[in-house]
């Protein structure tokens, strides 16, 4: 059932009344995009993760070629939680075979994304990763489709992902206000990199909710390490598997001190981990519920800083605007 754990805090996303559990779950792994995940381990983690809690799911038809979306339909279907007791959000725009933000493709999208969802409506629908489109397009276009998509109740609100930060502002300053509810960032709140902290005023004064996907900087900040796609450069990498071990060896472990330095931002509505196992779900719950209970270890948290410092705020390219 939803929210059987009170601890796991709910937070308020932008101007939209929804309350989100502080973690979401990021279903992208339930794609086997961080390696193979059966039926029987997608079901049990999603229901691990109500059971625990957690509110708030994330796709996109995107992740190992809609593999994700579909899973995630047979998880959600399987556990039988009430629809109005949870949120989905999927994306449009980018696919196993590239990118198309045009309106009649996301207008075709959202009904194939229902169907593996096996789902009359979604949360949110985000334009996936803006930085590889148009971004007029995206102003002048996908987001008056989406309006469309909202006034037809396939969709509640309406956001945008990206890995550079200055796609939000160029389109936030350019869309009417209130056209965009939500804003998704990924890789830029975690322990290694802050930098969507300095966004946040801005995004306050639109009225536009945050989520922060990531915290474990898609596998850097974990003992076993990112996945051979992983774009960051070999200092990047190098820093933060020292600072996994630095962990390791004061008896901690690295995912646990990431999670709770990125839920430690309450503006943040909530902080999305990929999680394929029911271990993980309870392990990163369990880590939120110490944060609120016990607090985080500010001395091994200190030294992990301590070893990132050289590679703060790096980041790598991505899409085809400059950052
Ligand atoms: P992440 O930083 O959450 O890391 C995920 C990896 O960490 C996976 O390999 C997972 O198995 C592992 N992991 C999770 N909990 C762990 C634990 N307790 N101990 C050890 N390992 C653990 O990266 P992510 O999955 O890329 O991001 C989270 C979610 O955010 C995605 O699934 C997706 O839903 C969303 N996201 C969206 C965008 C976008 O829209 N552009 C980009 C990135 C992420
Ligand atoms: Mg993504």
């Amino acid at each position: 059932m939803a929210n059987s754990n009170p601890k796991l805090s709910l937070r308020d996303l932008g101007n939209t009344g929804l309350k989100l559990s502080s973690i979401g779950f990021g279903a992208s792994p339930l794609g086997n995009v961080f390696g193979p995940v059966s039926e029987a381990d997608a079901i049990a983690s999603v229901r691990e993760a109500f059971r625990l809690g957690i509110n708030f799911f994330d796709t996109s038809p995107y992740y190992g070629g809609t593999l994700s979306e579909t899973m995630l339909g047979i998880a959600l279907q399987a556990v039988g939680v009430p629809r109005n007791e949870y949120f989905v959000s999927t994306k449009c725009g980018r696919y196993g075979d590239g990118f198309d933000f045009s309106a009649e493709r996301v207008m075709k999208s959202i009904d194939e994304s229902l169907g593996r969802l096996k789902l009359d409506y979604v949360d949110m629908l985000q334009c996936h990763d803006i930085e590889f489109g148009d971004l007029d397009q995206i102003v002048n276009e996908t987001i008056p489709a989406l309006q469309k998509l909202k006034e037809m109740g396939k969709i509640r609100y309406i956001g945008i992902t990206g890995l550079p930060l200055s796609v939000f502002t160029y389109v936030l300053d350019r869309v009417p206000p209130g056209s965009v509810d939500v804003i998704l960032s990924y890789c830029h709140y975690s322990v290694n990199d802050t930098t969507l902290v300095d966004l946040i005023p801005y995004l306050k004064s639109k009225g536009v909710g945050v989520i922060s996907a990531s915290p474990l900087a898609m596998g850097l900040l974990t003992e076993n390490g990112p996945p051979e796609w992983h774009p960051a450069s070999p200092e990047l990498k190098s820093a933060c598997k020292a600072a996994a071990i630095l962990c390791k060896e004061k008896g901690g472990n690295i995912s646990k001190f990431a999670l709770q330095y990125s839920l430690t931002n309450i503006e943040i509505a909530s902080v999305l981990v990929g999680m394929n196992s029911v271990k993980q779900v309870q392990e990163n719950v369990a880590a939120a519920v110490e944060l609120t209970t016990t607090g985080k270890d500010e001395r091994i948290l200190r030294e992990i800083e301590a070893i990132l410092e050289p590679v703060k705020n790096q980041t790598w390219p991505s899409g085809i605007q400059k950052s």
